[in-house]
């Protein structure tokens, strides 16, 4: 029998609904079509919407690293302070970036699986003045989820503090509300929860980030200057340099699955998938690493128990057709990534599962076949 592609859960590219890649064969249209015009603009309405906003949208090629680079770039200059609150390896990709153009970036570091403190984040705006704060909505390395709405708080009695989220891990599977939590800048891309297929780098500014760029003028990178899109945007007609156009049609298709399934039920499938896959885990007896009290509905990292190799168990979950990510940086080989994001459903969550089961079975770790899935089931049967 000839094998079947794995399905891809790992913390993006997730899992493509059909009618997004059925969206993307249409005849390129040309970039300044009228046609093409139309869905660009209404992708990006379709963003706001997702995004509770009505900031400036700029969704242009790239991935998600690029969108964090454009949101330091326009908002911060050589010798700006700008305060990193890393909870794993992405929250650290900001000071990497800020490091490049003469930025001072100090960092607060979580313990892996931990969350910094707001009020240690209170605590470091008191002794000194950043001119911006980024935070890491899901950090993809750790699988934490960080307490957005308290950080929003803590930083309202800052104004001239922005702050800058990186949604990438979880725009289309968590809340993530502009306007109600103060939020500066957003950036996302569109492998992740939003569950279209990689090369759209998304970024929103409020007003408050646009008076910023607007301070700074004339920046030190020209592809991600937002003076140089926002014409774009406002009109797609106009050109600056070419839109991924077939991408922007998938994108477009995925947002009308999210609006159609509706932001709150949306939400809380991803809650529901998250509490499914790590009650399945639990019961056979493993560990993970985020503090439950933060466990992101988009991702769940898991310990190895002793004595499982790393590769063996993913060649292991291969075979019986699951694709997961191993740990990043110091978790590698200590830990595997399973992505439970996006157009998924209770088939993904519960062959994962399986195929956890059997895979640990197969590289000699003894579980009690169908106790991991018994117990996903319990926590998704009232919901089908
Ligand atoms: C994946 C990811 C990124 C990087 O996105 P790319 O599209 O791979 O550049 C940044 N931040 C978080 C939280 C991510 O999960």
């Amino acid at each position: 029998m000839s094998k079947r592609e794995p399905i891809v859960m790992i913390p993006g590219p997730t899992p493509v609904d059909d009618s997004i890649l059925k969206a993307m064969t249409h005849r390129t249209y040309g970039h300044t079509s009228s046609q093409f015009v139309q869905i660009y603009k209404e992708t990006l309405s379709g963003l706001k919407d997702i995004l509770m906003t009505d900031g400036e949208v700029i969704a242009v090629a790239g991935a998600g690293t690029l969108a964090m680079e454009m949101a330091v770039v326009n908002t911060l200059k050589n010798g700006d302070n700008l305060l990193v609150i890393s909870h794993g390896h992405f929250g650290d990709r900001f000071a990497r970036i800020a490091g490049r153009y003469g930025i001072n970036a100090d960092l607060l570091t979580a313990s892996p699986g931990e969350i910094v403190d707001p009020e240690k984040i209170a605590a470091e705006l008191k002794r000194k003045k950043y001119r911006a704060v980024t935070v890491t909505h899901v950090d993809t390395s750790t699988a934490v989820c960080a307490p957005i709405e308290d950080i929003g708080k803590v930083l309202s009695n800052y104004p001239d503090t922005l702050y800058i989220l990186d949604g990438v891990c979880a725009t289309g599977g968590i809340e993530e509300n502009m306007r109600d939590w103060g939020i500066d800048v957003i950036v996302t891309t569109t492998q992740k929860a939003l569950g279209v297929p990689p090369g759209i780098a998304i970024c929103v500014f409020n007003d408050h980030a646009l008076a910023r760029k607007k301070a700074l003028g004339t920046i030190p990178n020209y592809y991600c200057d937002i003076d140089l899109w926002l014409p774009i945007m406002h009109d797609p007609t106009k050109y600056f340099s070419t839109p991924p156009v077939n991408l922007i049609l998938g994108l477009n298709q995925g947002i009308r699955i999210i609006l159609d399934e509706g932001l709150e039920a949306r939400f809380a499938r991803h809650h529901r998938y998250g509490n499914a896959i790590r009650a399945g885990i639990k019961a056979l007896g493993l560990d993970f690493l985020a503090n439950p009290l933060y466990a992101a509905a988009t991702l769940t990292s898991v310990f190895y128990p002793d004595g499982v190799n790393d590769t063996e168990f993913r060649s292991a979950m291969d075979h019986y057709g699951i694709l997961v990510a191993g740990g990043l940086g110091p978790m590698a080989g200590k830990s595997f990534r399973i992505g439970h994001m996006g157009n998924i459903t209770h088939q993904e969550i519960l062959l994962t599962i399986s195929a956890i089961e059997l895979s640990l079975r197969r590289v000699g770790h003894n579980v009690k076949l169908g106790a991991g899935v018994g117990a996903a089931e319990a926590e998704l049967a009232d919901h089908l």
